[in-house]
């Protein structure tokens, strides 16, 4: 069979093809930037990326090294000057060893090694660093090629594959087995499949600096609301005394000038340390938030992973965290189909548990909003009338920004049993077998009434998932569960 051949050579297509070479897949990259125009628009400090515990040790196990990033000793919430939450980091246990993989499964999908009580540091690091040791880890596979100035054009599919035209100086017709679009926000591959791309333009806007000093929380991560200018602003330590700092920008949309970013930079460093520190100022940006979500992420024999296939980052939210996990998920199932004959139902499932799991996330993200940001009477009222509102906001935000817990652990599929003390609703399921495994797909009966942003076409809940069947309904079947 031809190769498999990424779209995008990223922080997303790169993870892929270095995942996809573990299983001794050949892989094409193909970038339309240079290859020294893609090193030098790379290195950007205030382009960092979080990621979680798991993805990194996903990373590691793959022979991408993460040594450029900060783990953090902890993080605060706090509400003006006064800290409201305070979550301490444990180092994952030495010499232990993470989660078995499982035998079929994908390392980036394993799960973190157990830990101190506080839970392991998420990893903080610059997207740049993240790149090299990508490439580095990929320069001594043979099996992966990459193509820098080739720009995809044109995509054409038949039954044994797809055929692709590049422009660009390396421009040329190629032969790909299996098809993964992570040409980031824009995706021409997305674009070339008809896929639509629903959702929200400019949900947030962040001001963004990356600045050495120092603050009087070295190691941890601070998020403090209320500030004494605007809303919100975060200070996330990177190696060598650099720190992000994000400041959440009022909604009107208007221009940030460099003037009022040193101001931003000097009221917020002045409020933490009494006096405005020495500071170096390495990289500024505006970032602004979409929420977005493919409506397919696989057409035949193509997919979308990544920054192609959704867009998410409000309230703190990590897109790059979950375009990783896109690459784990799909790995192992393209290396399945590439070796042994496609399974159409293994290769779907990779849409029915990523899609899934992002937009939870989204819908998490959309329900929260009105209440975190929004602004004016009922806020205030609430906010004196109903203790602890404010402080499970700041407890929202927290795990939002830590990928973890509460509205935004994405749904896991568990065998289904009635609770005796709450009423669940009914939800009619499918089981079935795929690939020899129990497959269970479940629909909300109830329709809300309101069209969701993040469904096809169906307004209730819907997901599928490797799951024991239901009682009764042996290994195939129709029936109703509590969900
Ligand atoms: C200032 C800033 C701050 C950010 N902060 C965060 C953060 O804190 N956390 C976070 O998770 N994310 C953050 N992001 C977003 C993050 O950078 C993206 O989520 C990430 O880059 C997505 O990776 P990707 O591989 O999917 O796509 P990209 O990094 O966009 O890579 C796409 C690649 O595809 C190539 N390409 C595009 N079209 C074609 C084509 N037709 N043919 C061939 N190649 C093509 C491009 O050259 C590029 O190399 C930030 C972004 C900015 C700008």
């Amino acid at each position: 069979m031809d190769p498999v051949t990424v779209v995008g050579a990223g922080p997303v297509g790169l993870g892929l093809a270095l995942s996809l070479a573990r299983y001794e897949v050949p892989v094409v990259v193909l970038d339309e930037r240079p290859a020294d125009d893609a090193d030098l628009a790379d290195r950007r400090l205030a382009r960092t990326a979080v990621l979680r515990p798991d993805t990194v040790a996903g990373l590691e196990r793959l022979g991408c090294t993460t040594a450029e990033g900060a783990r953090w000793s902890g993080w605060r919430t706090m509400r003006r000057r006064t800290p409201v939450t305070q979550v301490p980091f444990g180092e994952p246990h030495p010499g232990k060893e993470p989660d078995e993989v499982p035998p079929d499964g994908d390392p980036l999908e394993a799960t973190a090694p157990d830990v101190a009580p506080g839970g392991p540091s998420p990893l903080h690091l610059p997207q740049h660093a993240l790149v090299r040791e990508l490439r580095a880890a990929l320069a001594d596979r043979d099996d992966v090629r990459i193509v820098h100035g080739s720009r995809v054009t044109v995509l054409q599919q038949d039954a044994d594959g797809i055929t692709l035209h590049t422009r660009g100086e390396n421009g040329s017709a190629w032969r790909a087995g299996y098809l993964v679009g992570c040409d980031g926000p824009r995706s021409v591959v997305r674009k070339l499949l008809g896929t639509r791309f629903p959702g929200r333009t400019a949900v947030e806007r962040y001001a963004v600096a990356a600045l050495r000093t120092e603050l009087p929380w070295p190691g941890e991560a601070v998020l403090q609301r209320s500030p004494l200018r605007g809303a919100e602003v975060t200070a996330r330590p990177l190696p060598d005394g650099v720190w992000r700092l994000d400041w959440l920008l009022p909604p009107d949309g208007g221009l940030v000038t460099p003037e009022d970013l040193i101001g931003h930079i000097h009221d917020t460093l002045g409020a933490w340390c009494g006096d405005v520190p020495r500071y170096e100022l390495l990289d500024t940006g505006v970032y602004a938030v979409h929420h977005r979500l493919a409506r397919r992420w696989r057409s035949g024999r193509a997919f979308l992973a990544g920054d192609a296939a959704h867009l998410l980052g409000a309230l703190g939210t990590q897109g790059l965290d979950e375009g990783l996990r896109d690459a784990g998920n799909l790995a192992w199932k393209l290396a399945q189909a590439w070796h042994h004959g496609a399974s159409e139902a293994l290769l779907d499932s990779y849409e029915a548990e990523r899609r899934e799991a992002v937009g939870a996330r989204l819908r998490a993200a959309d329900r929260a909003l009105p209440a975190v940001r929004g602004a004016g009477g009922w806020r205030t009222v609430r906010r004196t009338v109903v203790p602890g509102s404010a402080r499970s906001h700041d407890a929202l935000l927290t795990d939002a920004h830590l990928g973890r817990g509460g509205p935004w652990a994405s749904r896991r599929c568990t065998t289904v049993r009635p609770s005796p003390r709450r009423r669940r609703r009914p939800v009619r399921c499918r089981w079935a077998r795929r690939s020899g495994r129990p497959w269970r797909t479940c629909r909300s009966r109830r329709r809300t009434g309101r069209r969701s942003r993040w469904a096809t076409g169906w307004t209730g809940r819907s997901w599928s998932c490797w799951s024991p069947p239901a009682p009764g309904y042996g290994s195939g079947g129709t029936g109703w569960a509590r969900g």
